[in-house]
This record gives structure tokens, sequence and C-alpha cells, in this order.
């Protein structure tokens, strides 16, 4: 299919952005690395009167460390995060779960910003970039807010940005540096959108203990589920067989996916809590690594 007609706009700047949002409103639509939006348009889920192209916006391409933050501006292509030596040295969760979006291909063209606004319950940025407490800060005309994460997204495919609001940068504090991490997924091929996503972050004291627990689900409700029950289960505890399986029926009874072509509810459900088992034991296998304390999984 083809897309309906549409005007096109490029701006030159921010500033140029943002008054063609404010003059559009709900009637233009951002066009990133058009690897979501285009498909879209081609369906005709999406047919805005006018597509604001903002890949001019080369104030928006760009990683800066400061003060304790990665700040990662919208336009930012998934790949030069998924490639950047730093990325990868203080943010390992972020360097394991980006060669799963899509293919090289499609991380080449694809933003950070776009992701994050398109905000698809499967997405590993949007899920991952939770999990490290990342900040959406949102700019318009009027001035700039900054979001948390955990209350941006509201529902599939839907976050808090307004009609004439601009994502232009992610940011997230850096973490401890005795953290483990780890990201999972099931999907049916390599590339494709997973079936379920889990992402742990965690740290341990000097006993084996888990502190700091950080545990989000993706694929199993409308946005990135973190899942408050199971980090407060693990809170204190070593890990080990019995919480294993605690935490394996823990997760299962605390989503409520819906059933696709992909899979049943119940078949989800088995896969959230196997999947957040291992997420788990892989970040606290970690997290007693960079500890440098004997692991007993
Ligand atoms: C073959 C294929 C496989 C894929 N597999 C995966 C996968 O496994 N996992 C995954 O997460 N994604 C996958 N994707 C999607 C990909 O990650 C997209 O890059 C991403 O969803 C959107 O980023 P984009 O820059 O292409 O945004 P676009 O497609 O340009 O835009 C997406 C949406 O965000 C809005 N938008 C974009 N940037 C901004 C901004 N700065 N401010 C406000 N609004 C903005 C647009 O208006 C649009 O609504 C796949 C895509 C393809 C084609």
């Amino acid at each position: 299919m083809k897309p309906s007609s549409f005007d096109y706009y490029r701006p030159d700047n921010l500033e140029e952005a943002l008054a063609a949002l404010a003059e559009h409103g709900s009637d233009g639509k951002v066009l990133a690395g058009g690897q979501s939006l285009v498909p879209m348009l081609n369906m005709r889920l999406s047919a805005p009167a006018c597509l604001i192209d903002i890949n001019g916006l080369t104030e928006l391409n760009y990683l800066r460390w400061s003060e304790g933050w990665l700040h990662i501006g919208a336009l930012t292509r998934q790949r030069v995060l998924e490639l950047d030596p730093h990325v990868r040295q203080r943010f390992p969760l972020l360097a394991e779960a980006l060669p799963w979006i899509g293919h090289v291909q499609t991380r080449n063209r694809g933003t950070v910003g776009g992701s994050v606004v398109h905000a698809d319950p499967t997405a590993e940025l949007p899920l991952c970039l939770q999990a490290l407490a990342g900040v959406a800060v949102l700019t318009s005309a009027q001035g700039q807010r900054e979001v948390p994460l955990d209350s941006f997204f509201l529902t599939y495919m839907t976050t808090d940005l307004g009609p004439d609001e601009l994502l232009t940068e992610v940011k997230v504090p850096i973490p401890a540096t005795h953290q483990g991490w780890a990201f999972v997924e099931f999907s049916q091929r390599r590339g494709d959108f997973a079936l379920v996503d889990v992402a742990c972050l965690l740290q341990t004291d000097h006993h084996g203990r888990m502190t700091d627990v950080r545990l989000l689900v993706g694929g199993v409700d409308g946005v990135p589920l973190p899942l408050a029950e199971a980090e407060q289960l693990l809170t204190g505890e070593c890990w080990g067989a019995s919480l294993q399986a605690e935490l394996q029926q823990l997760v299962a009874a605390s989503v409520e996916p819906e059933a696709d072509v992909h899979g049943s509810a119940e078949y989800k459900r088995h896969l959230a809590g196997v999947m957040a088992c291992r997420a788990v034991q892989q970040a606290y296998r970690r997290a007693q690594d960079r500890r440098g304390v004997a692991c007993n999984t």
C-alpha cells in the first residue's frame, strides 16, 4: 500500500521544528528514523496531514556525559548507542539489549527517541531505559519538562508526549559500579519483535544478599511492567533453587498478557516467569563476579 498524501516539512533546527509542531499540533507527525512510522504510513495506520522530518536537527544527535548522567540526544541512532565503548562499559544492560532490536540495517536508521516515543510494549529500549531510571526530556515552544520513564509510558504505544512537544533527550543516571545486569528475550526468530523480554539490575552485599533490585518485563502489558512484588521478594535474599521456584510462580501470577497470533495468554505468562528467573540468575552472577564473591548458583 501507499501512504495517503501529506505535506512534508524539513526544519533545519530545533526552533523551526518546535514552531512547526506548535502550528500543526496533532495533524503533524514527527519523522525520525522512519523504521516504525513509514510502515505505519504505508499501511495507513497513521495518516498525518503533515510530516515534520527532524533528520536535519543535528543538535539532537549526541551522547554527553555530565554530573552522573548520560544524556542521549533523541536523534542518536540505535547503532551508535550500541557501538559506543563508554556506553558498553557503563551501561552493559543497554549493550546486551541493543543487538536484539531488529537488524543492523534498522538500527542504523532507527533512533533512540523514535523507539521511546513509539512505545511498543515489547521494545527493548523503552524497557531497559525505564529499568535504568531514565528520564524523558520533552521540549515545546513553551519550554521544557522532564518526565521519568516510569510515568512517561501510559499504555500501548501511547505516551505522555503532548502534540506540540518533541522528545529531545533521554537522560539516564550512571549506575553504581557493582551492579549486576541482564537482558533476556524470547522471540520467534532473531530480529523479530520480542514475545517477552526482561531487564534486571541488582546489587549484592558482602553476604551475597540482593539489594536495589529492579525487574521489568515487556510484552505482557501495554507498557514495560515493573514487577514490584518480585523485587520485594528478592530483596535481602541470596539466589537459589527455592527462591527461583517462588519467583517464577509470583511473576507468572502477576502478569495479565493478551493472547495474539504468537502465543496464548497462558504461554506468555509462563514465559514471563521463566525469563524473569533467567534474568535474575544472570544479573545475580554478574553482581557477585563484580564483587569478587563466590557465587553458589
Ligand atoms: C524490520 C524491522 C524490525 C524491527 N524490530 C524491532 C525490534 O525487534 N524491537 C524494537 O524495539 N523495534 C524494532 N523495530 C522498530 C525500530 O526499532 C524503530 O527504529 C523504532 O521503533 C522507531 O524509531 P525511528 O527513529 O525509526 O522512529 P520513527 O519511525 O521515525 O517514528 C516512530 C514514532 O515516534 C515519533 N517520534 C520519533 N522521534 C520523535 C521525537 N524525537 N519526538 C517526538 N516524536 C518522535 C514519530 O512521530 C512516530 O510516531 C523494527 C523495525 C523494522 C523495520
